[in-house]
């Protein structure tokens, strides 16, 4: 896939490690749009949208924070939990977006099955629709996040 200067920068900067440990990618080789492109299809073959499964993550971080890094039962078959950490994360896109380091772990009890996600990815999936690269530590697998969140 061909790529503007613009997406050679940002590709440059989401594979920075300064941002994240890791950085945004791991080792992923593919291009910024292809790794949405691909993440974008997946949804679509599975029957969600991206501003349904960030609407879901959000409702769900905002159903745990209150109690604090405990669990919360949302229903006979999830749980979720929001842990707090020190600092701020920003975008790495170039406009002005600071985030919290706020984890939020959803867990299956029939199932076991579990995700967890920080809320610059849930701003990255809704906004820019990147579930990040492949072993990147933030890495979603779309398929696995909805097999829990849903
Ligand atoms: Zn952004």
């Amino acid at each position: 896939m061909k790529q503007s200067p613009q997406d050679k920068n940002l590709d440059r900067m989401l594979r920075s490690g300064k941002l994240t440990a890791g950085g945004f990618f791991g080792a992923d080789s593919r291009s910024v749009d292809e790794v949405i492109a691909e993440d974008a299809a997946t949804l679509i073959k599975l029957g969600y949208r991206v501003a349904q499964v960030a609407a879901r993550m959000q409702e769900l971080r905002d159903l745990a924070r209150p109690a604090l890094g405990n669990w919360v039962r949302v229903n006979d078959t999830l749980q979720v939990k929001s842990e707090d950490y020190k600092g701020m994360i920003g975008c790495p896109w170039p406009h002005s977006g600071q985030f919290g380091k706020r984890i939020t772990a959803a867990q299956r009890l029939d199932t076991g099955q579990s995700a967890s996600w920080s809320d610059l990815n849930i701003h990255l999936i809704e906004e820019h629709g990147f579930f990040e690269g492949r072993g990147a530590f933030f890495r979603i697998e779309p398929e696995e996040l909805i097999r829990v969140i849903f």
